[in-house]
């Protein structure tokens, strides 16, 4: 589903993913830990092009994120991303927030944007406030329509950057839930979390990231007891 060889990103003359090779399989919940610099967040943007990539390569679900002749909003809407700030539109209301797209880059009626809309947001607990906007719910609300929003487009792939970072404590387990259920249903997910308890009931994998390089990929229940690289050690003992 995602393959990445040899990915440089540079931010000036400051190298921040060091020849980066990953290959994530169809169905795959992979965890990204490491430190605050690391290059988590950097990472998982070049995927869907928020950040332009060096070297190297990327390729999602087969298409080569570089290839000239793809359409940037086709490709994107292939790849659905939540962001720590939820990044909702505060003029629309939650039904609007997550049929817009549909209609933009999927041309649907709005009647069919609608529809999936509504029954996404049933799924995320959200059924009673279709006509709501973003300012009258909890951030934690917030954050189950940002992941309705992008679930949306139907991506056969999902990316999150600390998706509970920006919550207050209460609301995290709401959010982890919802992602839990998606992992469940057999969803290709890339998580950006130090959430210990998702990781290890969800992801099949964990990867360690320090300076840009990943340095260790463990089952979960490995890399939270025993990791084996240095840093990651340190790393679990200070998340502890
Ligand atoms: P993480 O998500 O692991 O905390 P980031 O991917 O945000 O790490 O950052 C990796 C490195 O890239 C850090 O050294 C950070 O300062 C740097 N960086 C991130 N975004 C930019 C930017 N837009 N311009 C310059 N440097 C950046
Ligand atoms: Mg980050």
């Amino acid at each position: 589903m995602l393959v990445l060889e040899n990915v440089e990103k540079w931010y000036g003359k400051h190298k921040v993913l060091n020849r980066v090779n990953e290959h994530i399989e169809k169905g795959e919940v992979v965890v990204v830990c490491g430190p605050s610099g690391s290059g988590k967040s950097t990472l998982i943007r070049t995927i869907n092009r928020l950040e332009e990539i060096q070297g190297g390569r990327i390729l999602v679900n087969g298409t080569d994120s570089r290839d000239q002749k793809i359409d940037i909003n086709q490709f994107r809407s292939n790849i659905g991303f939540v962001f720590q700030q939820f990044n909702l539109f505060s003029n629309l209301t939650v039904l609007d927030n997550v049929s817009l797209a549909q209609r933009r880059v999927r041309k649907s009626t709005k009647r069919e944007a609608e529809e999936i809309a509504e029954a996404l947001l049933e799924k995320v607990g959200l059924g009673t406030k279709f006509r709501a906007y973003p300012h009258q719910l909890s951030g934690g609300q917030q954050q189950r329509v940002a992941i309705a929003r992008a679930l949306a487009m139907k991506p056969p792939v999902m990316l999150f950057d600390e998706p509970t970072s920006a919550l207050d404590p209460e609301m995290v387990g709401e959010v982890l839930n919802v992602m839990k259920q998606l992992g469940n249903e057999g969803m290709t997910m890339v998580c950006v979390t130090h959430e210990m308890g998702f990781a290890r009931e969800v992801a099949d994998r964990v990867i360690f990231m320090d300076k840009g390089e990943i340095l260790e990929r463990s089952k979960p229940e490995v890399f939270f007891t025993s990791p084996h690289h240095p840093r990651a050690q340190k790393f679990v003992s200070d998340i502890r």
